[in-house]
């Protein structure tokens, strides 16, 4: 799912009020990174006891040089997702 322009500027704005220091890349020590547009979920491995699978948002940070990826946990960023109607697609807020 894409993020909106207004939500990345949200994420934007949050990652530059956390990360105040350098942030080198624990793998390559260079300091450049992107941030996808995307939310990129994860699964619960196999399924739980309602028979189906949990899962959380995240926000991805690569590093442009060698790939090293971090995830965040969108909700702790403060989205909110709320299933729409037809259950396929989600509608996400902002808080
Ligand atoms: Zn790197």
């Amino acid at each position: 799912m894409r993020l909106t322009q207004q939500q990345m500027n949200v994420v934007l704005m949050k990652f530059k009020s956390m990360f105040t220091d350098k942030n080198p890349c624990p793998m390559c020590k260079k300091d450049s990174w992107s941030i996808s547009d995307r939310f990129y979920e994860m699964k619960e491995f196999g399924l739980n006891e309602n028979g189906t699978q949990q899962t959380s948002p995240f926000i991805m940070m690569s590093c442009k040089t060698c790939g090293h990826s971090r995830f965040f946990n969108a909700l702790i960023l403060g989205f909110e997702f709320t299933p729409k109607k037809d259950d396929v697609d989600e509608e996400v807020t902002e808080s």
